[in-house]
């Protein structure tokens, strides 16, 4: 098997079993391997030297030149694939409070030991994306062993993330599995019905690392007047709604998005509709206005897109940052409360709370955080990768 040898020193963070090699960790290449490829990785120099730490996909194109699939003498074969996603369903079914769940993360990537692969389950249809060349190599395999794991109908691919693009991977969506199915997919999530669409969609199409955090927002939405603010489809809204808020106003910018949230609520006549406005802007314009408007909300929800896709981006996502939170705790009436999140990789938890403390400050309010909020337990954080934990939140009280 070709062998990628490391430079003597560059074994230390496979040796913590971090599944990412570097193009500055490759010493060199022995034998010849295509992109997505397994390839032997050997220490260099030193204590290890000659040792085979792990079994990787090769990415020529990456900066990360290559991810691991097993830190085992074990073959990467179809056989692989069908033991690490069986694994990866078991642990989901292990976990009592999934049980049930119509929408659910089946794979998450690096944290169940596949790199580049994600699955989510909706309903009998699961929806793959595969982001690094040798999850793209695979796909049939990975297809194959998530059919046999949960007997679901069809498998559609929807690769095309842009981070493909980093991987020398063109972008690719369709059925492996079945065929598109008659009428709409919808999931229901603490009893709401959501459209999800799995072609056109966010992602795979709906957020499902929110489940937990819009339950909460439920619990706390009696009476209330709630301000979502990036709502996507209306996840956060239609809980509240359920949940007895006494009027929901939903933010986004994306107008198919809006479209949908409004047919989800339709899709749930127990919800009164009339309590619902949903508002096609951009949330940093509309925060503003709101302000000059004068108006008060009991709960607001923050939950924007990637502002800092990696660690480069992260000033300017400070700043983004900085401003939907510093115009929404203006907003907040007295004894209100902000859910506020950050989805972006590149700012850890600890920066975030310090910017969202910045603005309280610069708000002029006094605010404690009450929980810590996180995505939910199928999106699990290998221990190993700490990477793998992008969803970060707050649940502050004024
Ligand atoms: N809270 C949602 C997921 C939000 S995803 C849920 O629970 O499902 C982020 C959303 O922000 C997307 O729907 C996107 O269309 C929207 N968005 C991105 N930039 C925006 C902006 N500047 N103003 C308003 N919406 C924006």
């Amino acid at each position: 098997m070709t062998q990628l040898i490391l430079h003597p020193g560059k074994e230390k963070s496979l040796l913590r079993r971090h599944p990412w090699i570097f193009a500055g960790a490759v010493e060199r290449l022995d034998g010849r391997a295509r992109a997505g490829d397994t390839v032997d990785v050997v220490a260099g120099a030193g204590r290890y030297a000659g040792q085979v730490l792990a079994k990787a996909a090769w990415s020529p194109s990456s900066q990360i030149r290559a991810r691991v699939w097993s830190f085992a003498a074990e073959t990467i074969d179809d056989a692989f694939f069908k033991r690490r996603v069986a694994a990866a369903v078991a642990r989901r079914a292990a976990l009592p409070e999934l049980h049930g769940q119509e929408g659910l993360r089946l794979i998450h990537a690096e944290s169940d030991g596949l790199p580049g692969v994600i699955a989510d389950r909706y309903g009998d249809t699961v929806v793959v994306q595969l982001t690094s060349a040798g999850a793209d190599k695979w796909r049939h395999a990975i297809a194959g062993a998530l059919q046999k794991a949960t007997g679901c109908a069809r498998i559609y691919e929807r690769s095309d993330s842009e981070v493909r693009g980093r991987e020398g991977l063109e972008p690719t969506s369709g059925w492996l599995v079945g065929a598109a199915p008659a009428g709409d997919i919808v999931i229901a999530e603490h009893g709401v019905r959501m459209k999800v669409d799995i072609v056109a969609g966010h992602k795979t199409g709906f957020y499902l690392d929110q489940r937990d955090n819009r339950l909460l927002l439920r619990q706390l939405a009696a009476g209330k007047r709630v301000l979502n603010c990036f709502c996507y489809t209306g996840g956060f809204s239609l809980q509240a709604l359920a949940g007895g808020a006494a009027e929901v106003i939903s933010i986004d910018s994306s107008e198919p998005a809006l479209v949908t949230g409004r047919a989800n609520l339709a899709l749930n006549a127990q919800l009164e509709a009339g309590r619902a406005q949903w508002c096609g802007a951009n949330v940093f314009d509309e925060l503003r206005r709101l302000n000059e408007a004068g108006e008060r909300f009991d709960l607001i929800v923050l939950d924007p897109p990637k502002f800092a896709p990696s660690a480069s981006h992260v000033e300017r996502a400070a700043r983004a940052y900085k401003d939907i939170n510093l115009n929404a705790f203006r907003l907040l009436a007295p004894g209100g409360m902000l859910m506020t999140y950050s989805c972006s990789g590149g700012v850890s938890l600890d920066v975030f709370q310090r910017i969202v403390a910045g603005a309280a400050l610069d708000a002029g309010c006094d605010a404690r955080i009450v929980r810590r909020l996180q995505g939910a337990a199928d999106h699990p954080v290998a221990l190993a990768f700490p990477e793998g934990e992008y969803l970060k939140g707050l649940l502050v009280q004024a």
